[in-house]
């Protein structure tokens, strides 16, 4: 089963591509995720990105689809993917189709989570997470239970997105806008997607995703 999350940033993709790691064993192929490990490890691809990223503009098409390519190429046997982040514009679009028949795969579902975006801003501005194990916190929705430890891993360090500030995020939602909500019709026409309320509770999200999967 191939899945895409789609939704402006800070939707909830990546939490729900966690949970669907954990339930059905899809893996999540976040391109956000492989770029922002590209800038740490200071590849030519990182270099590349790194002020595009910063900047809340968006990479170009090759970069982010030949990723792609090599992540589902590293999938075992059968194995699902969630595309979070990806695609995010009609050229990623046709070339996530020409990927997936390439390798005798095909989406089942285009999920889009739908949402308010000045709560947004709200929900990503105060997202951070414990910098040894990832877990997410939220400064004013989900504190760790003992100020300044993790609650999973008992770690002490806990590091903040540097585009999560509100200049950047205005601009990555209308990069949303304008390149990537524009994509849901390619998918619409197939008949494979399905729009949940993404302001709902986590749990409420996940139980409508569930829903949707076990539809067929
Ligand atoms: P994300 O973690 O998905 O919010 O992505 C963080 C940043 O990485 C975005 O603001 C873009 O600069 C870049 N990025 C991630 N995925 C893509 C993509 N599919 N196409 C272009 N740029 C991307």
């Amino acid at each position: 089963m191939n899945i895409i999350l789609l939704g402006p940033p800070g939707a909830g993709k990546g939490t729900q591509a966690q949970r669907l790691f954990d339930r059905h064993g899809l893996r999540q192929l976040s391109t956000g995720d492989m770029l922002r490990a590209a800038v740490k490890a200071e590849t030519p691809v990182g270099l590349q990105a790194k002020a595009v990223m910063a900047a809340g503009e968006l990479v170009s098409d090759a970069i982010v689809s030949a990723l792609i390519g090599d992540e589902l190429d590293a999938l075992g046997p059968g194995q699902g993917a969630i595309f979070d982040g990806y695609p995010r514009t009609a050229p990623q679009a046709d070339a996530l189709d020409a990927i997936l028949a390439e390798r005798g795969l095909r989406l089942d579902h285009v999920i889009e989570l739908d949402v308010d975006e000045d709560a947004l801003v709200e929900r990503i501005t105060g997202r951070f997470t414990c910098a040894a194990c990832g877990k997410g916190y939220h400064d004013r929705f989900e504190q760790p239970v003992v100020a300044g430890t993790c609650d999973k891993c008992g770690g002490h360090d806990f590091k903040r997105r540097p585009d999560d500030n509100e200049l950047t995020v205005r601009t990555r939602m209308a990069e949303y806008r304008a390149k990537t909500a524009p994509i849901l019709p390619i998918y619409e026409a197939r008949g494979i997607v399905s729009h949940i309320d993404g302001m709902a509770p986590i749990d409420t999200v996940t139980a409508a995703i569930e829903a949707i999967i076990a539809a067929g």
